[in-house]
């Protein structure tokens, strides 16, 4: 098995991806909040064949977190993700401290103007603003050629591509499909805060996109109908409560009327007070 190299340091972390774009390496990165599972193992597997080193990030970032959000008791389990991640084939993990990224004078913010008014950003409104600021700054940091993003956070990734484009970063942006677990359930390190009952009801998320799909595979196209079925999937469990269930266009989230060629189905739902969220492509 490789070493695996942690680097908490800023500066070690910018002299060290210096060195390996000098040796005519290529530098793929797998940004994480930590408490890591197959999901993200699966970005570094996609990572190690894009580049090599592959360096997975894991920093809880509090700009992306809305106040009364999970901020302060999201998961963390950082010996075994070393540990995990090691196993995995990643070479590096940075690990940065909340002080050094952010310090007490820090004011500066990347926002996007419009990818954010839909589904997630409208009950969380700092976060995609969180999530381009903190991406920015690790682009600027790790220095990557490639970086690896899952499919699972579906607005992440085009908040990521637009911000790309947008500001010209040099780096290609590749998509994880989502992995899940056995049941259907979409891994995600807030399954942890689930109990025995709210797992059982955590399945409703899949269910309801498979019924969505099953409509559509009967040539059931519209809108209104297919989320009427994926809400009542849902509501038919218990402690669900629906954020939003939205049926839109893939490549800028406008609401569609119905499924001509391919729409995304995404989904927030919250069980007991865990906020998840699932989607899926639906295709005519
Ligand atoms: P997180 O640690 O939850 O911020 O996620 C870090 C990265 O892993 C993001 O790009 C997520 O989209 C991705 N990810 C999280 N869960 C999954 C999953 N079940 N399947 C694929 N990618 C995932």
């Amino acid at each position: 098995m490789n070493d695996i190299q942690i680097i908490e340091n800023l500066r070690q972390m910018q002299t060290f991806s210096e060195s390996q774009r000098l040796a005519g390496k290529t530098i793929a990165l797998v940004p994480t909040m930590g408490y890591l599972h197959a999901g993200h193992l699966s970005l570094i597997e996609k990572g190690r064949e894009r580049g090599n080193p592959v360096i997975i990030s894991i920093f809880v970032n509090p700009t992306q977190f809305g106040p009364g959000e999970d901020l302060d008791k999201y998961p963390q389990s950082f010996e075994k993700d070393v540990e995990m991640a090691q196993k995995h084939g990643a070479h590096v993990v940075f690990a940065p401290q909340k002080d050094a990224l952010y310090p007490p004078d820090y004011q500066t913010f990347v926002a996007l103007e419009r990818l954010p008014a839909h589904l997630c950003g409208i009950s969380r409104p700092v976060h995609f603003r969180g999530v381009a600021t903190i991406v920015t700054k690790l682009f600027n940091i790790v220095k990557p050629h490639v970086a690896v993003f899952g499919e699972k956070d579906f607005q992440q990734l085009l908040v990521i591509r637009q911000m790309v484009r947008d500001l010209n970063f040099d780096i290609e942006i590749v998509g994880a499909p989502i992995v899940r677990e056995s049941d259907g359930l979409a891994m995600s390190s807030r399954n942890a805060y689930l109990n025995d009952g709210q797992r059982k009801s955590a399945t409703s998320l899949f269910q309801s996109l498979k019924a969505a799909q099953a409509l559509v595979a009967q040539g059931i196209f519209d809108s209104r109908r297919i989320i009427d079925a994926a809400e009542a999937v849902i509501t038919s469990y218990p402690e669900t409560k629906i954020d939003y269930i939205r049926l839109c266009d893939p490549e800028n989230l406008e609401a569609v009327e119905s499924v001509k060629g391919q729409a995304l189905l995404a989904l927030a739902v919250k069980i007991g007070t865990t906020r998840l969220i699932d989607n899926m492509i639906l295709t005519s």
